[in-house]
C-alpha cells in the first residue's frame, strides 16, 4: 500500500497524481486558484470552486442566510482575482438539511443574488440536495482572461519584491471577537467583523496587475500569508524572506490580539479569509506600481518583503529569523 498523504496539500498532490496530466488545451490544471481553459480569441476561461461548510467555515450564529449567499461567491471571485481574471457566471451546489427553513434557503439565494448583480455576474445553474445536519455550499465561477495576461502562482523570481493589496488579520480578528464575545469599541471592532461578515474580492487590483504586467505570480489570500506566500514559493521554485515589521497589521488586530494573549503577527501571518491579493514584482517596478494603483483609485499595495533563492518562507524580526512556511490554515493539519 502507499503511504497516506499528510494534510490537505499532501491530499491533494495525491488526488493530483491519479488523475494525471490534463490535455494541452487545459492550460492550467490542478496547483493554481483557478483552472484555466483556451477560448477563442486569445482568452482563457477560469474556472475555480469553493466549499463553505457548516461549522468548519461559518454558524448561523454569526452569520445570516443572506450574508453567507453573498460571501459563498464572494470567495469563489477572490480565486478568479488571483489569476487576473474578470467573472462571468456561476453556478451553485445548496445542501440543505431538512429540519433548515427552506425560507432561510431563499434568503440565501437573495445574498447570492445580490452580489452576483453586485460583480456582473449571472448563476446559470447547479444543484439542490437534502443535506445531513448542516448546511454545504458549493459554488463554481468562470470567468475570463487574456491569455498573455494570465497571472498564475508560478513566476516570482529571485529579487522581486512581495506586496499585499491590503490589512492583514482582519477577518480572523474579527471572528475571534463573534467567537470570544471580546468587549471592544464600536469603531474597532465593526471592520474586523465586517472583514470576517463581507469579504471584498479584489477584482479590480486583480485586472489592473495582469492588464499592466506589473506582477510576476499572483495568489489571493484564503489559508494566510505564511501559507499562501509558500504556495508561490513552491510554484516558482523560491523562496522568500517576509519582513515583520513590514506587516500592514490593523490597530484593531492588535488590539483582539492582545486580549487573548495571541501574538499580533499570528493572526496577520495564520490568520485566514483576508482574501486580499498576495503578489511579486520586479524590484525596478516599484515605482510605476505605485503610480498605477493610485492612478486607478486603489488602496497603495504594501511591500512586506523579497523573493529569495530558496525553498522556505523565512521572517526576518529584531528577535531572529524564523522559517513559518505553510503554517497558515489547513484541513485535516
Ligand atoms: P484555493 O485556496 O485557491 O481555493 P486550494 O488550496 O483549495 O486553492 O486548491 C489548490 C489547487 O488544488 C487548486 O488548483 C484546486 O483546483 C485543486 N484541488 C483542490 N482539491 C481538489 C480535489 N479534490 N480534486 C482535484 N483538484 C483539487
Ligand atoms: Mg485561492
Amino acid at each position: 500500500m502507499t503511504r497516506p498523504p499528510h494534510g490537505e496539500f499532501g491530499l491533494i498532490a495525491a488526488l493530483a497524481e491519479q488523475f494525471g496530466a490534463p490535455p494541452v488545451e487545459v492550460r492550467l490544471g490542478i496547483g493554481d486558484d483557478c483552472a484555466a481553459l483556451a477560448w477563442p480569441d486569445g482568452h482563457c476561461l477560469l474556472w475555480t470552486m469553493d466549499t463553505l461548510v457548516e461549522e468548519v467555515h461559518f454558524t448561523f450564529a454569526y452569520l445570516t442566510p443572506r450574508q453567507l449567499g453573498a460571501k459563498s461567491l464572494a470567495v469563489n471571485l477572490s480565486d478568479i482575482a488571483a489569476m487576473g481574471g474578470e467573472p462571468r457566471y456561476a453556478l451553485l451546489s445548496l445542501g440543505w438539511p431538512k429540519d433548515r427553513p427552506l425560507s432561510e434557503a431563499l434568503e440565501f439565494g437573495r445574498g447570492l443574488a445580490e452580489a452576483a448583480r453586485h460583480y456582473g455576474v449571472k448563476v446559470i445553474g447547479g444543484d439542490t440536495v437534502a443535506s445531513p445536519p448542516g448546511v454545504v455550499i458549493t459554488v463554481t465561477v468562470l470567468g475570463k482572461v487574456p491569455e498573455g495576461e494570465m497571472l498564475r502562482r508560478a513566476g516570482a523570481r529571485p529579487h522581486d519584491l512581495i506586496f499585499v493589496t491590503g490589512p492583514l488579520g482582519e477577518a480572523a480578528a474579527g471572528l475571534l471577537i463573534l467567537q470570544r464575545g471580546l468587549a471592544l469599541e464600536q469603531e474597532v471592532a465593526a471592520p474586523l467583523i465586517q472583514a470576517h461578515v463581507n469579504p471584498r474580492p479584489q477584482l479590480a487590483a486583480g485586472r489592473l496587475l495582469a492588464g499592466s504586467r506589473l506582477a510576476t505570480a499572483l495568489i489571493d489570500l484564503s489559508d494566510g500569508v505564511a501559507s499562501d506566500l509558500w504556495h508561490i514559493c513552491r510554484a516558482s521554485g523560491v523562496g522568500a524572506d517576509l519582513e515583520a515589521r513590514r506587516l500592514p497589521v490593523p490597530p484593531g488586530v492588535a488590539a483582539v490580539a492582545r486580549q487573548l494573549h495571541l501574538a499580533p503577527l499570528d493572526l496577520a501571518l495564520k490568520g485566514g479569509e483576508d482574501y486580499q491579493l498576495l503578489f511579486t514584482s520586479p524590484p525596478d517596478r516599484e515605482a510605476s506600481l505605485y503610480q498605477a494603483f493610485s492612478q486607478a483609485g486603489l488602496g497603495a499595495p504594501v511591500r512586506l518583503g523579497e523573493i529569495v533563492a530558496g525553498a522556505e518562507v523565512r521572517l526576518i524580526s529584531a528577535d531572529g529569523d524564523k522559517i513559518i512556511s505553510g503554517t497558515g490554515y489547513n484541513h485535516f493539519a
